[in-house]
């Protein structure tokens, strides 16, 4: 099959023409070309160019057919070129929905042409406490969401007028932009791809068609979740455009600081102040967890900063098959507003301490040995 030449080019017409210009084009040449009017040797070439001009007129004359050439060249309306089984302008055009998906959303041509857009997808910041995170909650939130405006039932043109179809893109949505060798679609700047044009708008809903409400979402938070995760609402977006797929809402999890707990994936840590008597001594003592407090024993000699942990006492993560742990963190005490007798016990805790030396001090020896090189 011949290389068809481009129907406008036939024409000589740019691509934007109107159908008068169209029109006048078109018997300018049928004139020039027609077999009555060319004898002899030229005739044979005369009736070829005669018979391409009447075949681009009867294409770019035809609103449909003009819009399937637009968006898809010769393949769009030559009944040869398409694909078998194909049927009618909307069968080729699904079966070309897998190169322009992105644009169309899949469902091109389906609507006569007009683009397609899914909408937005929106964000919504949802703050949470650690306990809820970890147990999971049922909320419910308020959303924005779209209803059809009442007063022009979603034409979004006044009562009494209607929208026109666009004079750019000729309903299409869409414009072709030459760049070298291609043909590049982009959005109609015109009617923004909607292929129509409000002469007189809505005042109620100023042409969108739609009027921007709330409504209460449930949303379920699973057990588990954790700060700057994501649960994905499907549907709950913005509304598509020209019968385009909404977007999707995402809800984005903040954990509020909890007065206790600290969270590290699956772990939880906390700090547990122990007196120095128990430190010292040892026993029992009682740590906060999630599902209220716990006793845990702690050696004698516990040192500040010293860490216990407790198995299975952190949070089940989302995707996690076991609970991560809780970490104490060891804070000995100084005591504060001694009595006198305190004081007294103490300094012949002291004295007594002394005579033992080193042995009741812990710490590195080599510590002060440095201190003293430090001061000197
Ligand atoms: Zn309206
Ligand atoms: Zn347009």
């Amino acid at each position: 099959m011949a290389t068809k030449r481009d129907y406008y080019e036939i024409l000589g017409v740019p691509k934007n023409a109107s159908e008068d210009e169209i029109k006048k084009a078109y018997r300018k040449l049928a004139m020039k070309h027609h077999p009555d009017r060319n004898h002899g040797d030229s005739s044979k070439e005369a009736e070829a160019k005669f018979k391409e001009v009447k075949e681009a007129y009867e294409m770019l004359s035809d609103d449909q057919k003009r819009a399937a050439y637009d968006q898809y060249g010769h393949a769009g309306v030559d009944p040869n070129m398409r694909g078998p089984g194909a049927e009618g302008f909307g069968g080729f055009a699904e079966a070309f929905g897998d190169i322009f998906g992105d644009v169309f959303g899949g469902r091109a041509g389906a609507r006569g042409g007009r683009q397609v857009y899914r909408g937005s997808d929106l964000s919504y910041a949802m703050e949470i406490t650690l306990e809820e995170a970890a147990d999971g909650k049922d909320a419910q939130i308020r959303i924005p969401s779209w209803d059809e405006c009442g007063t022009c039932k979603g034409s979004g043109a006044k009562p009494g007028t209607k929208p026109i179809t666009c004079t750019t893109c000729h309903g299409q949505g869409a414009v072709q932009m030459r760049q070298g060798f291609f043909s590049v679609q982009q959005t109609c700047p015109t009617c923004h791809g909607s292929g129509k044009i409000i002469p007189e708008p809505c005042t109620t809903c100023h042409g969108q068609g739609k009027i921007k409400n709330n409504k209460t979402l449930e949303v379920k938070i699973p057990a588990g979740i954790d700060d700057g995760m994501r649960i994905r609402s499907s549907g709950n977006g913005e509304p598509g455009t020209n019968g385009g797929p909404p977007g999707d809402l995402y809800i984005e999890i903040r954990l509020k600081k909890h007065d206790i707990f600290e969270r590290d994936g699956d772990d939880l840590h906390c700090v547990v102040p122990v007196s120095i008597t128990t430190a010292a001594l040892g026993g029992e003592i009682s740590v906060p967890t999630l599902k209220g407090p716990a006793a845990i024993d702690i050696p004698d000699g516990t040192q500040s900063g010293k860490q216990f942990r407790l198995r299975g006492k952190g949070i089940k993560g989302v995707r996690s098959s076991y609970p991560g742990d809780l970490y104490c963190h060891v804070r000995v005490e100084t005591p504060v507003k001694l009595t006198e007798h305190q004081r007294k016990l103490l300094k012949e805790l002291d004295e007594s301490l002394k005579k033992g030396g080193d042995k009741h001090s812990p710490t590195d020896k080599g510590w002060f040995d440095k201190a003293k090189e430090f001061f000197s």
